[in-house]
């Protein structure tokens, strides 16, 4: 990666695409070490930053989920690229006055942390479309600073969205405290599985990203979001 992330989206792509094929390979390698399965694992590609082309480039590789964190940034990508039938999900922070947009365009939304936040969602959800896949984001680290549920009243909101017509609780998310150190990555990882581990019917762990998404795996993520390594340094803010 050190060397491709000098290089332009456009310029890896036509080069045979190192960032795609070297970040699946080190998922698959990460899932060997941890006796799971590759196809377990789905790689959400994080394009908040991007430009629509590099998008489409990693498209046209066969890369089909894409995560956004900003409503107002996403929403001209979704429409310019309608056509490739991408699978778009939300993982920014949820605001009360993008519920709509959000429940409109996305078909995941991964950091649902407040009962309040999910009623709109559900409420909002067009009825044309599938129920919108939801996780809980869990404060693992409880930096008073992070969005997220605190893990004391997870069971709470795990219950009240259960209870939404319009929405399907599919599992946990979260994003600890980052650490370069493989053995410090993983504390937080277990605790969204210990967490995970209550509710018998979640089957996605979201967690991982570019600088920890080894840890991630070995710790049973079930989706890893990984921007910068994929798609080199975000060129816009
Ligand atoms: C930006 C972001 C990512 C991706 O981070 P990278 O370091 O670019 O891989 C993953 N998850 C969330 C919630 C993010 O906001």
């Amino acid at each position: 990666m050190q060397a491709s992330q000098e290089n332009s989206v456009t310029t890896r792509a036509s080069a045979g695409d190192p960032g795609l094929e070297a970040i699946r390979a080190r998922i698959a390698e990460a899932a060997t070490q941890a006796q799971r399965s590759a196809a377990a694992i789905t790689l959400l590609a994080v394009s908040k930053g991007q430009s629509i082309e590099a998008i489409r480039c990693l498209a046209a590789l066969g890369q089909n989920a894409f995560g956004e964190n900003y409503v107002q940034e996403a929403i001209p990508k979704m429409t310019a690229l309608a056509a490739l039938n991408l699978s778009w999900h939300f993982i920014g922070r949820l605001q009360a006055n993008k519920t709509r947009e959000v429940a409109t365009h996305f078909a995941w939304v991964h950091s649902v942390d407040r009962i309040k936040l999910a009623e709109r969602l559900s409420a909002q959800r067009p009825a044309h479309l599938a129920a919108l896949e939801c996780c809980l984001e869990v404060n693992v680290s409880g930096e008073t600073s992070k969005a997220g549920v605190d893990p004391g009243a997870l069971a709470e909101l795990a219950a009240a969205v259960r209870s939404l017509p319009r929405l399907r609780l599919r599992g946990l998310m979260a994003l600890p405290t980052l650490s370069l150190d493989p053995l410090a990555q993983r504390v937080g990882f277990r605790r969204l599985r210990e967490l995970a581990a209550a509710f018998a019917d979640f089957d996605t762990l979201s967690m991982g990203t570019s600088v920890d998404f080894v840890a991630a795996i070995a710790e049973g993520a079930t989706i890893v979001r990984i921007g910068t390594a994929l798609f080199g340094p975000r060129p816009r803010p």
